[in-house]
């Protein structure tokens, strides 16, 4: 079977740089309008969970933060991200807000930094409008550094990045039919690639991987996914022994964000404002909770998930403000629910491995 490795983040942003002229920019989580950074030759590299040893960002944090903040921060202080031509922070969760609030006012970076502020739920009529009017903000702020944005690009972009969901949502159908012969650990290797590489290199990857697996699968027992990414890696492979399908996620790095449905806009502008209003819910952007429990469900029930595991970074309060209720009405519904809390990278205690095998044991 082919694998599919992309090549390391800190060659790849150099190789960007030097043939194609790209300005790599660090964008922390979660949604923001790639297309627009696509079409002005910026390369958005994702900041969400760098392996490295936390020793400065402490200094500038209360300890109850996140370690998606710590570790992005970390990254900065320890100047690997001197190769970058700027940073983008949306307006996530406070926790994000506060860290470009460091990165920007407090440390003499010396780089361009751009903030995104997209709405939240309950969204009016209004919502659309302040959208629109924050994307065309964002491209004249970018347009200073980088030059004219110029549309017709943008058009191109925007439907790149649909194919690109397209391939995406594909993946997602075959996994949850059973019909895709990827290990758990192979299919977010393979998808988080996305979170680097440009469009151009990442769409023949992923058309690759969905030729090369296509096909009737093990038959495992298959589970969803929720919370923000899939990390500790450890849960990944611990699946896979176990004999375990992730056959559905809802995870703000990889569902939540990638798997927009199709639009029907001639405007760049309008097709990037409908995409984002068609996201499925998501705690960042305050959606109502049942909202968030009618889709568990509903990916329950065209996968035939009977359990649900909450794979927790430690301290996030958007998701812990939701999780008991959560927990409490997917159980009044029949579908049972673990909770996997950690550290990013920093693997699975016994204890919690121990948890996962007998809750797999008790759903199957
Ligand atoms: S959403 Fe959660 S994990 Fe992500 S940055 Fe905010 S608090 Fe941290």
């Amino acid at each position: 079977m082919t694998q599919f490795y992309g090549p390391s983040r800190k060659r790849y942003i150099r190789q960007q740089k030097q043939t194609h002229g790209r300005h790599p920019f660090g964008v922390f989580p979660a949604h923001y309008p790639r297309e627009i950074l696509w079409a002005m030759n910026v390369l958005p590299v994702e900041i969400w969970d760098p392996p490295l040893e936390v020793s400065h960002a402490n200094a500038h944090l209360q300890p109850y933060i996140c370690s998606v903040v710590k570790l992005g921060l970390e990254l900065i202080l320890q100047g690997q991200c001197d190769d970058l031509d700027g940073f983008l922070f949306p307006h996530t969760c406070d926790s994000i807000q506060n860290l470009a609030s460091i990165v920007y006012d407090y440390l003499d970076i010396k780089k361009p930094c751009y903030f995104f502020y997209h709405p939240k739920a309950p969204y009016r009529s209004s919502s659309r409008q302040y959208y629109l009017e924050q994307l065309q903000t964002l491209a004249s702020r970018l347009e200073k550094q980088l030059g004219p944005l110029d549309l017709s690009e943008l058009k191109q972009r925007v439907q790149q990045g649909e194919r690109l969901a397209y391939v995406l949502r594909e993946l997602y159908t075959l996994r949850a039919r059973g019909e895709l012969c990827a290990s758990n650990t192979e299919f977010y290797r393979v998808i988080r690639q996305g979170e680097y590489l440009h469009p151009d290199d990442f769409l023949p990857i992923l058309e690759g991987f969905l030729a090369d697996r296509k096909g009737q699968a093990d038959r495992l027992c298959p589970i969803i996914l929720s919370g923000i990414l899939p990390n500790p890696q450890e849960i990944l492979h611990l699946l896979d022994n176990l004999e375990a399908r992730v056959a559905e996620d809802d995870l703000l790095n990889c569902s939540r964000r990638l798997l927009q449905p199709p639009v029907a806009r001639e405007d760049p502008f309008e097709a990037l404002a409908e995409n984002y209003f068609a996201m499925p819910p998501c705690t960042t952007k305050d959606s109502p909770l049942m909202e968030r429990v009618g889709f568990l469900l509903q990916k329950a029930a065209h996968t035939d998930a009977r359990g649900v595991i909450f794979c927790m970074v430690k301290f996030c309060e958007p998701e812990f403000f939701d999780l008991p209720q959560m927990v409490e009405e997917l159980k009044e519904k029949g579908l049972a629910s673990l909770v996997v809390d950690s550290e990013l990278n920093q693997g699975l205690s016994g204890q919690l491995a121990t948890r996962v095998e007998a809750f797999l044991e008790m759903i199957r």
